[in-house]
């Protein structure tokens, strides 16, 4: 697999006015009405070259959005990769060392390793566990559709619904099966969880469209919960959604597609998606559709998602 050269429609700007919130905690911005309601958070970020996200909580600081209910919780998450994006290795800055969608769990937040990643969840962690409700703005390396993405609960799959877009869902029955992302960290991985945690990934990173996506779905989300006026919604077509069956973690630096992949394409039952040293990567059922496939090959990443419609 080769690099894609990357255009830019969005690029960073300068998160310097945003660092000082008003929670103790950095990039970090708290608003409550002093009425009752639910307390939602927006988040950007996670990834450090998802810039969509950023813009959209830009937005929200910017125009002084604050909720005539409840509280709202606006928030940067990995700044430190994100003030690391060098245009001539963009896909570079998503990280510094650890992926900080993985690493929600106590063991990982409560041990003794460091990081960027750790240290920056370890601040997030009170901002993210006092949320009843999370949406996690993300975007993808490759061109392809917006999605959600959300652990199969009943409180996701149902604010999903009711939300006019992306049209895409992705469901996760059991987790990612690669680490805990933030969507999933403590009572918001639970069953009985306070309420919907849920990613929404918007596009390709640095596509204006997505930017444009993320701020209409942060406004959607906000007006879903009354926080804000909603305005006119759309009716919301109905879903096109995919269940995860599995999610292959590249093992070998051989890892390799078939054929090449963006997302979105589909495999019969057994046919051969991807070989990975001696293991081969078959789908387990027809019209297997790829979700998220790795752009360059990096052992202990993600190499592709595989998922079956569901109808
Ligand atoms: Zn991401």
């Amino acid at each position: 697999m080769t690099d894609t050269p990357a255009h830019f429609e969005v690029l960073p700007r300068d998160l310097s006015p945003y660092r000082v919130g008003n929670t103790g905690i950095e990039y970090v911005h708290r608003f409550a009405s002093g009425e009752p309601g639910p307390h939602v958070m927006v988040n950007a970020l996670t990834h450090g070259n998802e810039f969509c996200g950023m813009v959209a909580a830009c937005h929200l600081l910017d125009n002084n959005v604050r909720p005539k209910i409840g509280t709202l919780t606006v928030s940067f998450a990995n700044v430190e990769a994100y003030q690391s994006f060098d245009p001539a290795d963009p896909f570079a800055s998503r990280q510094i060392t650890h992926n900080l969608n993985r690493i929600w769990t106590d063991e990982w937040l409560g041990g003794n390793e460091d990081s960027a990643e750790l240290r920056r969840a370890r601040a997030m962690r009170p901002a993210v566990a006092v949320a009843d409700h999370i949406l996690d703005i993300h975007s993808t390396s490759q061109d392809v559709e917006p999605f959600w993405v959300y652990p199969q609960f009943a409180r996701n799959t149902a604010v999903a619904a009711a939300l006019p877009r992306p049209e895409v869902h992705l469901v996760m029955p059991s987790g990612l099966g690669s680490g805990t992302p933030l969507i999933q960290h403590g009572r918001h991985g639970q069953p009985d969880g306070p309420g919907a945690a849920m990613v929404v990934e918007c596009g390709q990173h640095f596509k204006q469209s997505a930017a444009d996506l993320a701020v209409n779905v942060a406004y959607d989300f906000l007006g879903h919960f009354g926080l804000i006026e909603s305005a006119p919604a759309n009716a919301p077509q109905p879903p096109r959604r995919f269940e995860l069956l599995r999610t292959h973690v590249i093992a070998t630096s051989e890892f390799a597609f078939t054929r090449p992949l963006v997302g979105f394409e589909t495999f019969a039952r057994d046919e051969l998606i991807a070989t990975d040293g001696g293991l081969q990567i078959r789908a387990p059922c027809d019209d297997c559709t790829v979700f998220m496939p790795a752009r360059i090959v990096i052992v202990g990443r993600e190499g592709v998602y595989l998922t079956r419609p569901l109808l």
